[in-house]
């Protein structure tokens, strides 16, 4: 069965990527680049033995999905994971933001309509709770006005996948919300590749540890939490990875044809910053430099998942530790840099 992953030479559609080739689906990729590297897909080889079809271009540009539409026949399935992810510049640059989200989006679904694919996994966010009134958080909690225009696009593309599935009876659409996604292959070969200076957590640790940064900038200590910074819900990339195949199975083996059904992605777990950084420092045996600054604008206090829905109807479920998650990002870090050296 083909499945057409976009975005799939990124961090999490690599990783899914992987995932599905081992269940034995035949994989293509679209994707241009804009934020990924194309040596993820020796990275792939090497873990599956397989490559995966790979085609470089724009999903915002009409006429090359047209092309490729025409050149691909078969597809059963598409993963979209496809978008810009980094929440300050989409502040500084909302209309960039818009524009590939949202078109890639709109583009795809004409091309899914017009070559009759029926069933649709949508990466999606948890920013769409912005800060919840109770935690754990479960997917009934209402969504709340975006915070910045990434998190628009995201609420936004769940409103016009919504629309699209209330018009075209055939075709259904499973949205997941994930939560902090952290962690590499265990293997080795693949990880997360930020380009320049990280946002995120933790590869900010793994390059401080490394030497690359100078020390991590922990974004406030006087919220009201048990040690002062923010709990979020780490979620290893290769559970998240799994969960896409179980979305897929789930469409396919219940034909639940005419459906948009959402799923929170995460370990149903908080962990405060520091104890991320205490845990890294554990399983590594490296102490890491640190230094307390101000709030990041926009950051919520506390987030983490009620995974229970996930847990029952795609009989899925996060399994790896966060120390496990940890090594493997330091791990990937430690091969990335030694690659680039050589
Ligand atoms: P990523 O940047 O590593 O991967 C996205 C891939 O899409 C990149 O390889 C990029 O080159 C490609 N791409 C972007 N726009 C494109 C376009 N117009 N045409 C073709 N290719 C395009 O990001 P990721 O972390 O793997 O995230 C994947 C998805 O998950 C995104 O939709 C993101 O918004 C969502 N998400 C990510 C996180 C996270 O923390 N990583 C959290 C919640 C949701
Ligand atoms: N964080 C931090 N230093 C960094 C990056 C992030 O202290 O260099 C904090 C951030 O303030 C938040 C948590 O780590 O409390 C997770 O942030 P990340 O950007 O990884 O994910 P988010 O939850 O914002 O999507």
């Amino acid at each position: 069965m083909k499945v057409l992953v976009t975005g799939g030479t990124g961090y999490i559609g690599s990783h899914t990527v992987i995932e599905l080739q081992q269940a034995g689906y035949e994989v293509i990729i679209i994707d241009n680049l804009s934020n990924s590297n194309i040596e993820v897909l020796d990275g792939i080889h090497k873990i599956t033995g397989q490559y995966p079809i790979f085609e470089k271009f724009d999903i915002c540009n009409s006429q090359d999905c047209n092309n490729f539409f025409s050149k691909y026949k078969g597809i059963t399935a598409v993963i979209h994971f496809a978008a810009y992810k980094a929440v300050g510049e989409s502040v500084e640059k909302p209309l960039m933001y818009y524009y590939n989200n949202l078109v890639s989006l709109l583009n795809l679904l004409d091309k899914i309509l017009s070559h009759n694919i029926n069933y649709l996994v949508y990466s999606s966010s948890c920013t769409v709770y912005g800060q919840p009134e109770s935690l754990p958080v479960a997917e009934n909690a209402p969504v709340q006005e975006a915070k910045s225009p990434y998190g628009n696009t995201k609420q936004i593309s769940e409103e016009i996948i919504k629309d699209t599935i209330h018009a075209n009876k055939k075709i259904s659409c499973i949205s997941l919300r994930y939560f902090n996604p952290i962690g590499a292959h265990p293997n080795g070969f693949i990880g997360e590749l930020p380009i320049g200076e990280p946002n995120n957590l933790v590869p900010y640790i793994t390059q401080t540890a490394y030497g690359i940064r100078e020390y991590l900038r922990v974004f406030g200590n006087n919220y009201n939490t048990h040690d002062g910074t923010c709990i979020r819900d780490y979620i290893d990339v290769v559970d998240l990875s799994k969960a896409h195949i179980a979305a897929l199975q789930r469409m396919l083996v219940h034909k639940n044809i005419n459906n948009f059904e959402v799923f929170n992605l995460g370990a149903g777990k908080g962990y405060s910053v520091m104890e991320v950084v205490q845990c890294f420092e554990k399983v590594t045996g490296i102490r890491l430099k640190y230094k307390i600054l101000n709030r990041r604008p926009g950051d919520i206090e506390r987030v983490y998942a009620d995974p229970q829905k996930a847990n029952a109807r795609l009989n899925w479920k996060a399994t790896t530790s966060l120390d496990n998650s940890l090594l493997s990002a330091w791990n990937w870090e430690k091969y990335y840099r030694k690659k680039l050296n050589c």
